[in-house]
């Protein structure tokens, strides 16, 4: 089984190739377009007979882009930080869904304890909620309302981290 690359997506450009570290950690999804760069420059090589390529072409040069490279040198997110507390940044560890109701729209921060009852703007306190999620909670406790968070909020870890993790989760069950 292979994984599958393509999503109707409009242009090859828009394939995402996986970059490991020097040492073979799985560290990102990049597209095609920056996985070109970073081969062009040197930045990184192929890796494995990988399953799949993709050609591109350009007037003067034929490229073969495999779906796994690795960078030559020592992996750049090394100085990484936890990020502020900050709407991209909830929205982005939840996943861009309401953490009471699974909706996708209309999408606000919720501090689970009320600021106004001395709740933090901190990472293990605010989540993401939509508009009717965040209306019907208004100003209360959880306990004092009927709803449930989905997911213990907590600090994002190492992108790294998160990208290997599910990188290893996705990968088909090796033959024998
Ligand atoms: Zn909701």
């Amino acid at each position: 089984m292979q994984a599958q690359q393509q999503n109707g997506q409009p242009s090859i450009l828009q394939n995402q190739v996986v970059v490991f570290s020097k040492n073979y950690l799985p560290l990102a999804r990049v597209n095609l377009k920056r996985a070109i760069v970073l081969l062009v420059t040197g930045q990184a090589e192929s890796l494995f007979s990988s399953t799949q390529q993709w050609e591109v072409r350009s007037p003067s040069v034929i490229l073969h882009i495999p779906e796994h490279i690795r960078l030559t040198s020592v992996n750049p997110e090394r100085h990484w930080k936890v990020p502020p507390v900050s709407r991209r940044e909830v929205f982005r560890r939840d996943n861009h869904t309401c953490q009471y109701c699974g909706s996708t729209k209309h999408l606000t921060l919720d501090h689970v304890i009320p600021r106004s009852k001395g709740g933090g703007h901190t990472w293990d306190n605010v989540v993401t909620a939509c508009q009717t999620c965040n209306a019907t909670k208004a100003d209360r406790l959880l306990h004092e309302t009927r709803m449930v968070l989905r997911t213990k909020p907590k600090a994002p870890i190492h992108p790294a981290i998160a990208f290997a993790e599910q990188f290893w989760k996705e990968q088909p069950p090796v033959d024998t």
